[in-house]
């Protein structure tokens, strides 16, 4: 919960804010801006914190083409989702050997597309699909993901809907093999902004054994391990900075697998964008049900539809700064659509000053990720979520 007034240096250099701020004020809300800086130091740091890692930016967290070419001219990967992500990235001239399908839901049709196109990395975790990739794709790398524990202590799971049991990857790999394809590595996602070290420890674990299970039952040498994403921004839950994160990923992959780690991919999405990201937002309306209501609802041009559906359970806590100053009040934080899902606050109350007002504008800190990317198109007639890059 906010309790209290949300300080801008906490999250931002006081140089990032002021530019932010300074191009904020010239535009209408709602938007978002993005400081590209923050970003380039972001993918600079993930390399210093990863320099064995092959790095495959999760496009789907903020696939905006200036930060998709900013990652380009870094060196970047990518992970895509889809042939319309896939598109994208190509459209901007990164090769596609410097794309991997991270999707294990996909149609036949669309793997053809990403094998004539070039690409020659496949995630999978079921029989059809790996059938699919052997006609569609013949001779192509696949790695498998594998389900982890681990779900329960991320802020945003994912990891029940995709991977398979340990057991099933083994026969999977076997599968690939037979079917002419190459039973490359595996994969894993703890979940994304997944505060728990100890996700990755049991992951890791698990990995290994899958590895040494698959030689010696199968004869066959695994390759590669991709630790999917995770890694958390910074919101109002604690975490620890990613590179306590990172040396202790590293500890765990250097216990299990000793000097001699197998190639490592890193997918970051939201680790890469979220801070990177103010999403400035206007008060549209604040009333109380009641004359002795002890706190107010706050209503939003921005809501559940778009941009913020990831406070759905109230899962994400964007930390909220407003300029007004004062004794701080409970507030239900809602969205502007007539639908009474859009709330986006209500169990976990947000302190807001007493002085608030309509017109007022809110910040909403560590919206770089998952924002734009999720907003509807035209729900009630709302324009989609307008995105400024700057740098
Ligand atoms: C979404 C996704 C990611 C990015 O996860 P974050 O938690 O945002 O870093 C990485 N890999 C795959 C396969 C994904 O689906």
């Amino acid at each position: 919960m906010q309790e209290n007034k949300v300080l801008i240096e906490d999250y931002y250099s006081a140089d990032s804010y002021s530019r932010i701020k300074a191009f904020a004020d010239t535009k209408e809300t709602p938007f978002v801006v993005i400081d590209n800086r923050i970003i380039r130091q972001h993918y600079k740091d993930l390399e210093e914190s990863f320099p064995f890692a092959r790095v495959h930016y999760a496009v789907k967290a903020n696939p905006d083409k200036r930060i998709l070419e900013l990652l380009r001219d870094m060196g970047s990967n990518f992970d895509v989702a889809s042939i319309y992500e896939l598109e994208r990235v190509l459209g901007l001239n990164v090769t596609p050997d410097r794309c991997s399908f991270g999707n294990t839901i996909k149609k036949r049709q669309d793997i053809r597309f990403a094998f004539e196109k070039g690409v020659r990395l496949f995630a999978t975790d079921s029989e059809a699909d790996i059938r699919n990739i052997a006609t569609e794709a013949p001779g192509t790398k696949i790695y498998v993901r594998i389900l982890t524990e681990g779900s329960h202590t991320a802020d945003w799971p994912l990891s029940r809907k995709f991977g398979c049991q340990a057991e099933m990857g083994i026969e999977l790999l076997a599968l690939a093999q037979e079917l002419g394809l190459e039973p490359y590595g595996l994969s894993f996602h703890v979940g994304s902004q997944q505060r728990d070290i100890a996700a990755w420890d049991a992951a890791i674990g698990k990995m290994k054994n899958i590895f040494d299970r698959v030689l010696k039952e199968k004869g066959i040498t695994l390759k590669m391990i991709n630790l999917g994403g995770g890694l958390p921004a910074k919101y109002l839950s604690r975490t620890h900075e990613i590179d306590t994160y990172a040396s202790e990923i590293t500890r765990f992959l250097r216990e299990d697998f000793g000097d001699d780690l197998p190639e490592i991919l890193i997918e970051p999405g939201r680790s890469m964008c979220a801070n990177a990201g103010i999403l400035v937002s206007e008060v549209v309306l604040i009333s109380r049900k009641s004359q002795t209501s002890l706190y107010r609802w706050v209503f939003t041009d921005i809501g559940m539809f778009s941009g913020l559906i990831e406070t759905l359970g109230e899962s994400i806590k964007y930390p909220i700064h407003t300029e007004r100053e004062g004794v701080l009040e409970e507030a239900v934080l809602a969205g502007p659509t007539c639908d009474g899902v859009d709330i986006l606050y209500e169990e976990d109350k947000y302190c807001l000053p007493l002085t608030l007002e309509i017109g007022d504008r809110l910040y909403w800190l560590s919206t770089g990720a998952y924002t734009t990317s999720y907003s509807a198109v035209e729900f009630n007639g709302f324009p989609p979520l307008k995105q400024f890059v700057i740098d």
